[in-house]
């Protein structure tokens, strides 16, 4: 690359694969996400030919430089080249893991506009991917990934105050690694997009109820980093709730089902 080629409107910006789609025999579609421009799309010309200088760097999830001629207004920008930094290959080589993986892309993907930029996705995703090399209990990453892609679109639920009233919800203080359960629930409303208290519980009859243990819980996965991950435990119940809750507050803000988490429904 001359320099003479960068300062005639190229732009050089960090991004991660997040779709691909094959566009007839050679060529393919491939959407990266990037700091400074939010969803890029480009088609990669002649990719799936033996000769591609670009073959294999453009795989899903692959993390690198990518070099495109900026235009504005343009569903499709010019891509001019991408250096590969980081193929996650501990992923791809795991099912679990990787099928996770594409979870988190596929989210990405479902709920972020062409160039709008949002670094702080960004970089969620790209320290997600390299924790999930090593997560220990990837459903409970999952989790995290979830309830911090929320807070990054603005759409994170409201956990400490009654959306309706604004009076403090309790949950119960976690002292230990475990996160006890009881036998009351506090109601969340995907609606309002929060716990409600006590008085205001009925003002939605869909919303959920979950343990004081589990919204401690989310809580906790919401302000830790991913280094403590590790030694978060959370018990089935608590999965099965958070789970729950999450998908269906991610469903109502995206407003579509999403094929991968169908598929870790089904498969995992
Ligand atoms: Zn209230």
């Amino acid at each position: 690359m001359s320099l003479l080629y960068i300062t005639m409107a190229a732009q050089k910006t960090e991004a991660i694969v997040i779709r691909t789609l094959p566009l007839q025999e050679f060529h393919k579609i491939i959407t990266f996400y990037t700091p400074d421009f939010g969803k890029v799309k480009a088609v990669a010309y002649g990719i799936k030919s033996p000769k591609s200088r670009l073959g294999g760097s453009l795989e899903l999830l692959n993390y690198g430089t990518l070099i495109f001629q900026h235009r504005e207004n343009r569903e499709l920008q010019n891509l001019t080249d991408f250096n590969l930094l980081n193929g996650f290959d501990a992923i791809r080589s795991d099912f679990t893991r990787i099928t996770y993986g594409c979870y988190f892309a596929e989210l990405v993907d479902s709920s972020a506009s062409e160039g709008v930029a949002n670094p702080e996705i960004f970089d969620l995703l790209r320290t997600t991917y390299q924790f999930l090399v090593h997560a220990d209990d990837i459903p409970l990453l999952a989790r995290g990934f979830e309830i911090k892609f929320l807070d990054c679109t603005g759409y994170g639920p409201e956990l400490a105050r009654c959306v309706h009233c604004g009076s403090a919800v309790k949950g119960i203080s976690v002292h230990g690694k475990s996160h006890a359960t009881t036998q009351f629930g506090i109601a969340f409303s995907i609606r309002y997009g929060g716990v409600l208290c006590d008085g205001c519980e009925n003002r939605d009859g869909a919303a959920f109820t979950i343990t004081p243990g589990s919204l401690e819980l989310l809580k906790m996965l919401r302000k830790s980093e991913w280094e403590r991950f590790n030694r978060i435990r959370a018990s089935t119940q608590n999965h099965q709730e958070l789970k729950r809750v999450l998908s269906r507050f991610i469903e109502y803000h995206t407003e579509r089902t999403l094929k991968s988490l169908k598929f870790i429904e089904s498969v995992l």
